[in-house]
């Protein structure tokens, strides 16, 4: 018989939200008319804005007739595309990243599980404590991970905590890590850099030759005025830092799928013979042989979401999850609990009351609440002692949610 990838049996047997979903379908069979409300997964729920679904439909009826019909694009994703994004989510900004560094594709997910894909397979990486798991768990795959400790860290990747005595910011690694992750605004805690912050991380990574991988999957919700929205803000970042970004929490295109990822034309890293390779030619050369480019029809979608009009439609929406995020922060205050993020971030980071730890909290509020979270400590021992909830429901859900959690607390 012939032998398989044995890093993939090392991970645990259940993905986190898998693990939930089996809870929750449980209670559910033994409650049958309980009323549900899901603060769980980070899915959303309002409808695709207007101008998307517009300009999705143009591209759907071009695909009818052979003289518009749209076949393979380019790996990298459609010109037009590239350069609305370059222009509006970059230029804009005052940062200079051309059409070249920017590869569209399926999503936030796949690019940040692929991207390793083009560095050794020895390398050291970082992450933060309590940490989005797609970035422990794809290095694990690639035998990076070492063995499974019993508080549920491997010992091959080096954990930088955030925890409540240092406001949720990671100090630099100690450990000399190659690659070190970040996802600032930060899922799950909802917290997020300042620039300064960020700035010292860049600073690291630049003396020590790190590469930071940054996901800014939350971008869209930052509204603290010393937050950058891009790693790129900061200076000689493009010599360090590839940023992913996603459409599906600023578009809702959870369901559609779409992302982007930029890698800079100053980013190097070190070839078998010690010369120095540009990190977009190898990036390029994967996705153009592992990857067909992302579908037309949605392309066309998110263009769309570049005029004015998708601008304004998108904010609308951000702004509507805005809302139930400080509905629930100020509810859960006032209730008594210590609460975090949901200011530039959809995710709130809700400490348990006393006595209790992350998985009895996420009972007590499914069972006397009906109300889903995720048990903080299901992304990193860091993340025990709180749950997140997230405000992807609707205004109406998130109120009942409201008023069954002052009933509780
Ligand atoms: N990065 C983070 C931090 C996320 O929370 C998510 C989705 O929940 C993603 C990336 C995945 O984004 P996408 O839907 O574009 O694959």
């Amino acid at each position: 018989m012939f032998e398989i990838n044995r890093y993939y049996t090392e991970l645990p047997k259940s993905y986190l939200f898998s693990r939930i979903a089996k809870t929750v379908a449980d209670f559910k069979s033994k409650h049958p008319d309980a009323r549900i409300i899901s603060m769980g997964i980070g899915d959303v729920t309002r409808p695709i804005a207007p101008a998307a679904i517009a300009g999705m439909t143009e591209a759907v009826k071009a695909m009818a007739s052979a003289d518009s019909f749209v076949g393979y694009g380019p790996e990298q994703g459609h010109a037009f595309l590239r350069s609305a994004i370059a222009e509006t989510d970059f230029s804009s900004r005052g940062i200079d990243i051309a059409d070249d560094e920017i590869f569209i594709s399926d999503g936030a997910k796949s690019d940040i599980g692929n991207f390793t894909d083009i560095l050794d397979s020895r390398i050291k990486v970082a992450v933060t404590d309590p940490v989005y798991p797609v970035y422990v768990d794809s290095n694990v795959m690639a035998g990076r991970g070492g063995h499974l400790l019993p508080d549920g860290r491997w010992s091959g990747i080096s954990y930088m905590p955030c925890t409540e005595s240092n406001g949720f910011v990671p100090e630099l690694p100690r450990t000399a890590p190659d690659v070190i992750y970040l996802c600032y605004p930060n899922n799950p805690t909802g917290t997020a850099l300042t620039r300064h912050q960020l700035g010292m991380f860049v600073d690291y990574a630049r003396r020590h030759g790190a590469l930071i991988l940054f996901d800014a999957a939350y971008e869209a919700y930052i509204e603290s005025a010393d937050v950058p929205h891009s790693i790129y803000e900061i200076e000689g970042a493009k010599e360090c830092a590839v940023e992913f970004r996603s459409f599906s929490k600023t578009a809702g295109f959870t369901g559609l799928r779409l992302g982007y990822t930029v890698v800079p034309k100053e980013l190097y890293g070190l070839g078998a013979d010690g010369s120095r390779v540009p990190l977009r030619q190898l990036w390029l050369r994967r996705q153009t042989t592992k990857f067909n480019g992302a579908s037309y029809v949605i392309q066309c979608g998110a263009a769309s979401l570049y005029t004015p009009e998708g601008r304004e439609q998108i904010q609308q929406t951000i702004q509507y999850y805005k809302t139930n995020a400080s509905v629930l922060r100020e509810a859960l205050q006032q209730a008594g609990l210590t609460v975090y993020g949901g200011v530039d971030s959809p995710y709130i980071w809700a400490k348990s009351p006393a006595g209790y730890g992350s998985e009895q909290f996420f009972n007590l509020l499914l069972e006397r609440c009906h109300l889903v979270t995720t048990p903080g400590n299901g992304f990193g021992p860091s993340g025990e002692g709180f749950v997140r909830l997230t405000a992807f429901s609707s205004h109406q859900a998130t109120r009942e949610a409201v008023s069954r959690l002052s009933n509780l607390l």
